[in-house]
């Protein structure tokens, strides 16, 4: 038996074995001698979806090559690549990805799996960008499932939670390589506010972040330009006096109200940077946290906000890290948290070594009441009810779901009781 730990280190797991498969037959002769079977890709996610005690696969050393379709808006790529590895390679080849989240560790497939999303008020999440999917299933089959084949297994797929088999080769839509200019900035949250819709539609990718003591935001913009000089790397946040208020926070919680408000003031230099968008989209993220997020319906997502923001002060809760802002375009999946319209997210952190449950639990309850629905990777306590109330499609995915792994090899105890499977298989 060997541990495992996510990134944030509050999802522990002892599997029975971790293996790292190069070959279809290699993947194929794991899965027929395991009872139960998870894919983990980078564990960045905050919930128990790699938990296992069977067979933990990684994918990321499966053989595999970038394909480029020859009209070049679609690539064939390895499901277990990073989107580190994946965006540079695709750079190599003059393509980009159409959008990226904040980090670039996740694999492809993880990502996928768990609706994962950037900002831009008319882009989707990466689950949208995939248009095919070639996985292993529970009896070593091999199948392709896309738009035109096995079309209710693509639906599932596109956003599966791990649910369905095991994805090696993802088909993905991608844009000629281009740049990005980068404007970092602090505003006041009144008027970022007030002025949010202009804001969305000044440029392709706006987000801010927003410390719970304070009047203003970190704002930051992204948008096509011409490439211009050489890269610098940095940061949207700078870590280094952030990481000493979490600590000083930590330690003396009375003082985070202080400490964000002066971390504010002197952070406050404006920023502006070009490089290709590969580079311009992800930061570090070295200070471990725990996160809850909900997708808004966007025109509650403002209002919610300054609701939870409000909620924080009133209770004075110790959060030391700041809330995120982002946009999402609406999306057809059946298990996507956009599926009902263009979508506000709201990120709400914490610093991982405080006590982050307590302060969840109350903040699910603001966001729920903004008619929010939970990212699928990040801290929520939907139940079986909550997940048919919210997804009329639930029980559609889960008749793919028992017709492709009857025998509920893919299931775990988080997922098992998730979505209501027999606890006995
Ligand atoms: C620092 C940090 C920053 C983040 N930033 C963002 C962000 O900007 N936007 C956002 O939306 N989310 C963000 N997240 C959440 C993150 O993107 C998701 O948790 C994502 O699923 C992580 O990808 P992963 O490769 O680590 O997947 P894992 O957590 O390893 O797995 C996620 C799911 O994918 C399944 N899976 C993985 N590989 C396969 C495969 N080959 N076949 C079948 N199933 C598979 C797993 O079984 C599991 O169900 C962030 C998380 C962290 C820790």
């Amino acid at each position: 038996m060997s541990g495992w730990r996510n990134w944030s280190g509050s999802v522990a797991a002892n599997p029975e074995r971790i293996a790292r498969p190069k070959t279809e037959t290699e993947l194929a002769g794991l899965i027929a001698a395991a009872g139960k079977v998870r894919v983990v890709g980078a564990g960045h996610s905050f919930m128990p979806l790699c938990e296992t005690s069977g067979l933990l696969l990684n994918l990321s050393d499966y053989e595999g090559v970038v394909d480029i379709a020859p009209d070049r808006t679609t690539v064939w790529a390895p499901a277990g690549w990073s989107l580190d590895r994946l965006t540079a390679a695709l750079w190599a080849e003059g393509l980009s990805l159409v959008n990226q989240g904040d980090v670039n560790p996740q694999a492809l497939a993880g990502a996928i799996a768990t609706g994962t999303h950037g900002t831009g008020h008319e882009l989707g999440s990466l689950s949208t960008q995939a248009c095919g999917f070639r996985l292993m299933l529970a009896d070593g089959r091999v199948v392709e499932c896309g738009p035109d084949r096995n079309r209710d297994l693509y639906e599932c797929q596109r956003l599966s939670l791990g649910l369905f088999g095991v994805a090696t080769a993802i088909r993905i839509h991608v844009l000629p390589g281009y740049h990005l200019e980068e404007r970092v900035e602090r505003r006041p949250f009144a008027e970022v506010a007030e002025r949010m819709d202009e804001f969305a539609a000044a440029t392709r990718h706006m987000e801010f972040f927003i410390f719970p003591y304070s009047d203003d935001v970190i704002f930051k913009t992204l948008h096509p330009v011409p490439a211009e000089g050489a890269f610098t790397p940095a940061n949207d946040i700078d870590e280094a006096p952030f990481r000493l208020a979490c600590q000083v926070g930590a330690a003396v919680p009375a003082l985070i109200p202080g400490l964000q408000r002066l971390m504010m003031r002197v952070s406050g230099k404006a920023s502006r940077r070009v490089g290709p968008a590969y580079q311009i989209f992800p930061s570090d993220r070295s200070i471990r946290f725990e996160e809850v997020e909900y997708e808004m319906p966007r025109a509650a997502g403002i209002p919610t906000l300054k609701d939870a923001i409000a909620h924080i002060r009133r209770r004075k809760l110790p959060i030391a890290f700041p809330l995120e802002f982002r946009l999402t375009a609406a999306d057809d999946i059946w298990m996507s948290p956009f599926n009902q319209g263009p979508g506000a997210s709201i990120s709400f952190h914490q610093y991982a070594p405080m006590d982050w449950r307590g302060p969840f639990a109350e903040i699910e309850k603001v966001f729920q009441a903004g008619g929010g629905r939970p990212h699928w990777a990040k801290r929520h306590t939907l139940t079986t009810a909550d997940v048919h109330r919210l997804y009329p499609r639930t029980a559609d995915f889960l008749r793919v779901r028992a017709e492709v792994d009857p025998g509920q090899k893919f299931a775990n105890a988080h997922l098992t009781e998730l979505f209501g499977l027999d606890p006995l298989r």
